[in-house]
């Protein structure tokens, strides 16, 4: 289960491996402390071991990752504070690697708040250093590390919500691909479940489409689809998604709609199907199942039976809504 998270879940993965390394590294110097009877550094050292073995076993237990990480940025600044004021310069370098973390755990505008104070109280109150040029150096350092962090926490920000875009479209229609269906429904329904609205789906899969390819080509046929999909989604609210569920298959999620909201809308949208595409073997019809999620049912079996209704209408002769329930 953790292991399947360290893939799937970058917050999860980059607090396990942080906490990991710190541990490595502080570790050998708590066991040096007491070696040569430092105590007080030695409680110190063995605080914020602690706190990155808690925080360690706790997510690892299936914690959630994102509290858990403001704890350590919070944790590692003020002991980097606390061991550079007892130990002096060589205490502060332990900023370095705490200002890099912190823009890899927490959000980016966090982490510069945090760095900003670490450097700045470092720097002000000036007892690390041995002379004023040291002051300097650090301070100089310290805000060239701490704005390069930022920068590249900022462009793997924006490189990885374009990478979740694209792995969560579907490239020729530009509806929401299977992925991210599964992701949302979940969302949708818990969010349903929690307020107590009803939340609709509609899976539409188009009539005798392998007609139209056998007809006029692929290229036509994909053509068809990505009408179809802008179609729908001129129709829909802006609370609706559109998902390409399989090849011309696809599924309208509806949060706050019943049946007796879903019935009309599936019978607006195959009667614009029907009105505005067309190919030459005639026009292109939809048939519709539907079905509200019931609150004893997991989504695989809303999904079934909105699937098995729109089968159902395909039985009834095509071109036609039929709605579960
Ligand atoms: P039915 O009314 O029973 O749904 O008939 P159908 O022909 O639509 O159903 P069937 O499942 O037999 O065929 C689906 C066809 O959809 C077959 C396949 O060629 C076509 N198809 C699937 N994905 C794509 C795609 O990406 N592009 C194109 N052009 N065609 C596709
Ligand atoms: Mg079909
Ligand atoms: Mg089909």
């Amino acid at each position: 289960m953790s292991r399947e998270r360290l893939r799937t879940d970058f917050q999860f993965a980059v607090l396990v491996l942080f906490c990991t390394v710190a541990l490595a590294g502080v570790t050998p110097f708590v066991i040096y402390r007491y070696v040569v009877g430092d105590v007080v550094l030695g409680v110190i050292d063995t605080a914020i071991v602690a706190a990155l073995a808690g925080t360690l076993l706790y997510v690892w237990r299936g914690g959630d990752a994102a509290p858990a990480s403001l704890f350590i940025v919070v944790t590692t600044t003020i002991g980097c504070l606390v061991v550079a004021r007892m130990v002096g310069m060589s205490g502060a370098l332990w900023s370095y690697p705490a200002i890099a973390a912190g823009f890899l755990l927490i959000r980016r505008t966090r982490a510069l708040l945090a760095a900003s104070l670490l450097i700045l109280l470092l720097a002000l109150d000036g007892g690390a250093f041995p002379s004023e040029l040291a002051r300097l150096m650090y301070f100089s350092s310290a805000s060239v590390t701490c704005l390069l962090a930022f920068v590249f926490a900022r462009h793997t920000a924006l490189q990885r919500a374009q990478l979740e875009a694209l792995a969560s479209r579907d490239p020729l229609t530009g509806a929401a691909n299977r992925r991210a269906m599964a992701r949302e429904l979940h969302i949708a329904a818990e969010t349903a479940r929690r307020h107590r609205a009803p939340v609709g789906l509609l899976v539409m899969d188009l009539d005798h489409f392998k007609r139209v390819n056998d007809a006029l080509g692929h290229e036509a046929g994909d053509s068809v689809l990505v009408d179809f999909a802008r179609l729908v989604q001129s129709h829909c609210r802006a609370g609706d998604r559109l998902f390409r569920y399989g090849g011309e298959e696809f599924v309208l999620l509806v949060p706050g709609s019943d049946a007796n909201d879903l019935r009309p809308l599936a019978d607006s949208l195959r009667r614009a199907v029907s009105a505005a595409l067309r190919s030459p073997c005639g026009p292109i019809t939809v048939s519709v199942g539907g079905a509200v999620l019931r609150a004893d049912e997991d989504n695989q079996q809303w999904l079934a039976r909105a699937d098995a209704a729109m089968y159902e209408a395909k039985h009834q002769g095509r071109d036609r809504v039929v709605v579960d329930g």
